[in-house]
């Protein structure tokens, strides 16, 4: 039966694979997905029981609760330097909604959307959905380091939109304050939307600046996305957010309520919870970076080479210095750590960079030590033969 080409021709996350092929193993270490291991804050847990059996739980208004995206455009005001109310907040079905439905209300057939790389892999597929390109900047000869020079010279007159993630995923890098600012002057009297992804804006390791600092310059054009998976580990909660202009807020607003009517009413009771109770999360970034902080040392004591992360819970570490690897394509790497010692993490051409790996840090210590135990017994296997 006939299937819509463009969707024939999306495959399967990278991710995905290594992750069911773990399936078949015994004794493993999931370094592969993004998802926290830090448990979802009590509080919400008990929010959320408590709505559930004392409230009638019944569809949201569509675009979310008044009371939530208040209570977001308080925090992102408070905590992010905004200028927001509850008429630039639509709450979405995890950011990943958010994104689909910012897409197919602005994107179209032949539209460029530039996306620095590493870049987060969920992107692509979205703009490609709704017609669009994805165009990728490849900023590896610049260390990954993105400057507004360097986006300048990759617009067209196709493109419509920006994706810039910060912290990012895979490489937990940060933006710098000044190229922000750059990139803002940049873009403010252009037709181009910047969708900063901020979904990591919570755990950061060093100073952070979100482009809310930025809402009034680019009023027309900023897009912030972002959720409670990543600060509150409410993954499976489903629950994310879109900040905006209001007049491209009810434009997403409706693509959104024809998908998904709304989000769930009782994730948007723990999400108000999680902004009310425990919307710090240093205790929670501390851990994170003292994960990193171990993690990344000894891969680097290893030969890895590693982008240093401001923020998240990943390293993406470059194996080209090491000769037994250099010439491995990271698939091939990562089915092969696996294979040999149960050890899951993600080939950097998920990200759409060759060369490097993602390991995710989403155990403890002792679990990363062990990480390390098998690492180093493999390094140590591909040097002797
Ligand atoms: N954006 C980035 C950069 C991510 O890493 C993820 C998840 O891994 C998402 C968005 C999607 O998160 P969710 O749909 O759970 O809010």
């Amino acid at each position: 039966m006939y299937i819509n080409n463009t969707i024939k021709e999306i495959q399967i996350s990278d991710i995905r694979k290594i992750y069911e092929k773990m399936q078949t193993y015994e004794d493993t270490i999931n370094m592969s997905l993004g998802e926290p291991d830090i448990d979802v804050p009590e509080e919400v847990k008990k929010s959320v029981a408590y709505h559930a059996l004392n409230t009638k739980i019944k569809y949201s208004p569509v675009g979310g609760m008044l009371e939530l995206r208040k209570k977001i455009a308080d925090f992102y005001n408070k905590n992010f330097d905004g200028n927001f109310t509850s008429d630039n907040v639509l709450i979405t079905v995890g950011s990943t909604e958010g994104i689909a439905s910012l897409m197919k209300a602005v994107i179209t057939q032949g539209d460029e959307v530039l996306i620095p790389t590493p870049s987060y892999v969920g992107y692509g597929a979205l703009i490609k959905m709704t017609g669009g390109m994805p165009v990728y900047i490849d900023l590896k000869e610049n260390n990954f380091i993105l400057t507004a020079e360097i986006l300048e010279k990759h617009i067209t007159n196709k493109t419509k939109m920006i994706i810039l993630t910060s912290p990012d995923n895979p490489s937990g890098m940060t933006l710098n304050e000044k190229e922000m600012e750059k990139i803002t002057e940049l873009l403010k009297e252009k037709e181009i939307y910047l969708l900063s992804d901020e979904i990591y804006a919570s755990i950061v390791f060093e100073k952070y600046t979100s482009f809310g600092k930025y809402s009034e310059k680019l009023k027309k054009q900023l897009v912030i996305i972002s959720g409670f998976s990543k600060s509150h580990s409410m993954t499976g909660y489903r629950i994310g957010y879109i900040i905006t202009n209001p007049e491209l807020q009810l434009q997403v607003k409706k693509v959104s309520q024809y998908n998904v009517t709304s989000t769930s009413t009782l994730s948007q009771y723990g999400a108000l919870t999680a902004l009310e109770k425990c919307s710090n999360r240093k205790e929670i970034s501390k851990i994170y970076k003292k994960r990193a902080d171990y993690f990344l040392s000894e891969l680097e004591a290893m030969g890895f080479k590693c982008l240093k992360p401001g923020g998240a819970f990943y390293i993406f570490a470059g194996y080209e210095n090491i000769k037994e690897l250099k010439n491995l394509k990271s698939l091939d790497f990562a089915f092969d750590l696996l294979d040999k010692t149960g050890l899951a993490i993600v080939p950097g051409s998920t990200f759409q960079v060759e060369g490097y790996v993602r390991f995710s840090l989403v155990h403890d210590i002792p679990v990363l030590e062990e990480a390390v135990k098998r690492l180093k017994k493999y390094m140590k296997e591909i040097q002797n033969n």
